[in-house]
């Protein structure tokens, strides 16, 4: 049986009727930039979140960069980002002329370590920008602790955690704002890009939505240098459509992976560890393996599609070569590039998939346990 790594398109042949519909009240009513849709889209997805603001944007990478650019982060400024996240996270920061400082995370959580935050803060310090990793949420206390003690901002990195919950609470306004991605593998993904900003701010969502439209409230009048990045009325219809079914696709997710959990427990692999105040979404299912490369090539050669999430941490990336980087370690972050793989998961993966991976996963580990004696 070949599985792939996320099945797309059966995400839309589930909801082809009403995406359909969807495209076609947008395509006959006319606005085609912002309107109806984005507004409606962005209070539904607010109040989804528990967020007094949606601000739809043209995708995640400008969510983050927007929002920075609207907590007033420039150059000479200094931004905390977790050492091993996508590159999104980094680039975000560097677009607004300042720099990320990389702290390392939690080996067990993937996420970024609370403890280690404050030896990085400086007085260049602006904002911290935890990033909720594989779905799973940050521990968000700790790192607002430490942001209220020294008078900075939280901006979450949510691109991956669309319905996770901290404590209890959804991802959304824990922070002072959260960046979202609707690119379409995300849990809520639209065809093709989007991208949001959540805050209770009522002042930063306002920066927001002028930034978003050229620096400008009233038409020709520009206040600001701001930039062309809008959330297309086709993909917030689609998103309203898809925000529905959120929850379900969630539920499926975690269905799997508690699957998973309990089917390769003993197979050599090291598994998600989620804390008792975590509340998963499983955007990806990370395992590590010392042995990961040969693993990966069984894995190809048995039709089970697989990734890296990430082979190689921004600060070993060439992008950010010139930035002294190279001269530091950040071993943990680097450790997991080596050894970490994902599994599919995803809403549209059945049963009979998930026990085809977990069989040829043991397999994987198996023969290479006896290779190695
Ligand atoms: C996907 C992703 C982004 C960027 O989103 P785009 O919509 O592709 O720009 C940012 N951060 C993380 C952690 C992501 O996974």
């Amino acid at each position: 049986m070949k599985v792939p790594f996320l099945d797309l398109v059966a995400a839309y042949r589930e909801l082809q009727p009403q995406i359909d519909a969807a495209i076609a009240r947008v395509l006959t009513s006319g606005h085609y930039i912002g309107g109806p849709e984005v507004e409606a889209f962005e209070s539904e997805f607010s109040s989804y979140c528990g967020a007094t603001h949606a601000v739809g944007v043209a995708n995640g990478l400008d969510a983050l960069h927007l929002a920075l650019l609207a907590m007033e982060v420039g150059p000479g400024d200094e931004v905390i980002v977790p050492s091993n996240t996508y590159i999104a996270t980094w680039l975000a920061v560097s677009q607004c002329g300042a720099t990320p400082i990389p702290v390392e995370p939690d080996a067990c959580t993937y996420n970024i370590a609370p403890a280690l935050i404050e030896a990085a803060i400086t007085p260049r310090t602006k904002v911290i920008l935890p990033v909720h990793l594989y779905g799973q949420p940050a521990d968000l206390d700790p790192i607002l602790a430490i942001a209220h003690k020294h008078g900075l901002c939280v901006l979450e990195d949510g691109a991956q955690a669309h319905g996770a919950r901290y404590k209890g609470r959804r991802i959304g306004a824990h922070g002072d704002a959260v960046a979202w991605s609707f690119y379409p593998g995300k849990n809520l993904g639209a065809m093709g890009d989007g991208g949001a900003v959540t805050t209770n701010d009522e002042q930063l969502a306002d920066r927001l939505r002028v930034l978003r439209n050229y620096g400008s409230r009233v038409k020709y009048v520009n206040e600001v240098q701001g930039y062309n990045s809008r959330l297309d009325p086709l993909q917030a219809a689609i998103l309203r459509v898809k925000l529905t079914h959120l929850d379900e696709w969630n539920a499926r997710r975690c269905a799997i992976a508690r699957r998973y959990e309990q089917g390769l427990s003993d197979c050599g692999l090291t598994l998600p560890f989620v804390p008792e105040w975590a509340e998963p979404v499983w955007h990806l299912y990370v395992v590590q393996h010392p042995k990961r490369n040969a693993l990966l090539k069984q894995m190809d050669e048995a039709g089970i599609g697989t990734l890296i999430h990430y082979p190689i941490p921004p600060h070993l990336q060439k992008a950010y070569a010139s930035s002294g980087f190279l001269r530091r370690r950040f071993p943990i972050a680097e450790q997991i590039a080596h050894q970490c793989f994902s599994v599919p998961i995803g809403p549209h993966l059945n049963t009979s998939n998930a026990a085809a991976v977990m069989a040829a996963l043991k397999d994987a580990t198996e023969s290479n346990l006896n290779r190695q004696r």
